[in-house]
């Protein structure tokens, strides 16, 4: 992990929020090629969970809502507790139920469920969750306002605004990405725990008595979307169903990503969370807002609410998963090399173009196949200085998949070297075929 960091800021992956005023913790900046990465996976979500199906409509609710919809979810009343960390293991816990499972008379003498070591606890806080604001000028309390803790609730309060619009039928879905703010009280791991995260959530509507194959069908999806369209490797990748089950949930589970480290579970951290929720939403939400929220099946002529499937995945984590699958170091003729193997489709920058020689009409040549590239939408990147070797080490640093040099056959017969980055083999092929050659393998 430390290599990681230390590589992404080197790169432009990642730099840590306020660094020249020493760093905010738990919150990080992505840079040039770390927001073209998290931009690739949010849009390959999007394309897999909205374009690519008729049955699910997307959504971008505002991250301010009405105080009540927290009051709806539980979030008010079940993050009001007082909590403590073990600084040996970081779990935390409630610190009634602590003594009341320990039977120790205070924090002192209380042992640690998770690691076993006494009387380690941070100072109890009152603690909640979520992020809490003030709308307007007046400091009233009436004016309290929340910072989202999850994206889901703003589509649970537009299930029929969506439904109708849309003209959806159930089974349908609603996705969304966007912030989420939780005042996590055990920070670090880098990305991975952030105070200010992005998620990728999809709620689906279905049938009760249909949601048991529902979920069991959104968690084969979301498994094959993360090996295959990701590209995460299968022994880093593993599924984690939960015994202990949250108050809205009747079946759940984590897709788990090996990242080392302290990260999670021995390593293993959680990127994506499938919950059959049941009706427990839109219940609450019917009964808080006094509207109701059944849908309305004209042929069957019936009247319910459904039960709803969610997959919620981390835009952040899914990208740290991708920077640490990726990562690799190699001996090469007595040198290390690192290298980013991010899959073609994801990598920020598609292409570095580069002339072999600053002289003898390279440049001009070079610069003429990035142009073609970028009309294309083919993210390229134009370097002139230094030796070759240094440039494809740059780059493989960076995870960009091909290298094109134009040197002086170029200048003769018009064709160019391609680099692979993961394999270092060099191929020759006429300048013209450069765009099609890239297209085909970015696909
Ligand atoms: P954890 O147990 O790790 O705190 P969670 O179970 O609270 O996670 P969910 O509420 O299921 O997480 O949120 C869904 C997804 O949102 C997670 O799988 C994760 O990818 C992402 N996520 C949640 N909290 C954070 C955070 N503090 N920083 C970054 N991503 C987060």
């Amino acid at each position: 992990m430390d290599k990681l960091v230390s590589l992404s800021k080197r790169r432009g992956y990642v730099f840590q929020s306020s660094e020249i005023y020493g760093g905010t913790g738990s919150v990080w900046d992505y840079g040039p090629l770390g927001v073209e990465l998290k931009r690739n996976v949010k849009e390959a979500w999007w394309r897999a969970m909205v374009h690519m199906r008729d049955d699910i409509e997307g959504l971008d609710a505002a991250i301010l809502m009405h105080p009540r919809v927290w009051e709806a979810s539980g979030h008010v009343e079940n993050f009001t507790d007082p909590l403590v960390e073990c600084r040996n293991c970081h779990r935390r816990f409630r610190v009634d139920i602590l003594l009341a499972e320990t039977g120790a008379a205070d924090l002192e003498h209380a042992q640690c469920p998770s690691c076993g070591k006494s009387g380690q606890w941070t100072e109890p806080r009152q603690f909640n969750l979520m992020f809490k604001t003030q709308k307007g000028a007046a400091e009233d309390s009436a004016d309290v306002i929340y910072l989202r803790p999850e994206t889901a609730q703003g589509i649970y309060v537009n299930f029929l605004n969506v439904q109708q619009s849309a003209r959806q039928k159930i089974p349908f879905g609603i996705a969304q990405i966007g912030k989420a703010f939780r005042n996590e009280i055990t920070p670090g791991n880098f990305t991975f725990r952030t105070l200010e995260f992005e998620q990728m959530e999809m709620q689906f509507f279905v049938k009760p008595g249909t949601d048991g194959e529902w979920f069991e069908r959104w968690r084969e999806l979301r498994w094959k979307w993360h090996q295959e369209t990701i590209g995460l490797a299968a022994d880093r990748l593993r599924y984690h169903p939960h015994e202990k089950l949250a108050h809205y949930a009747s079946a759940a589970g984590d897709v788990e990503f090996f990242f080392g480290g302290t990260i999670g579970d021995e390593g293993w951290g959680e990127i994506e969370g499938i919950h059959n929720r049941t009706d427990f939403d839109l219940g609450r939400h019917q009964e808080y807002s006094g509207k109701k929220l059944q849908y309305v099946d004209p042929q069957a002529n019936e009247r319910y609410l459904p039960y709803i499937i969610e997959t919620s995945a981390g835009a952040d984590r899914v990208t740290l998963a991708v920077l640490a699958n990726a990562y690799r170091e190699e001996e090469v003729e007595g040198e290390v090399r690192t290298v980013l193997s991010i899959k073609p489709s994801l990598a920020p920058l598609k292409a570095g173009v580069f002339p072999l020689v600053k002289k003898d009409g390279m440049p001009e040549r070079a610069t003429q196949i990035h142009e073609d590239l970028r009309a294309r939408g083919i993210p390229s990147f134009y370097d002139e200085s230094g030796a070759i070797g240094r440039r494809y080490r740059r780059q493989d640093e960076a995870g960009t998949p091909f290298g094109i040099t134009v040197d002086g056959e170029t200048m003769a017969d018009g064709t160019v070297t391609v680099r692979e980055r993961d394999t270092m083999q060099q191929t020759r092929i006429s300048q013209d075929e450069v765009v099609r050659y890239l297209e085909e393998r970015i696909r």
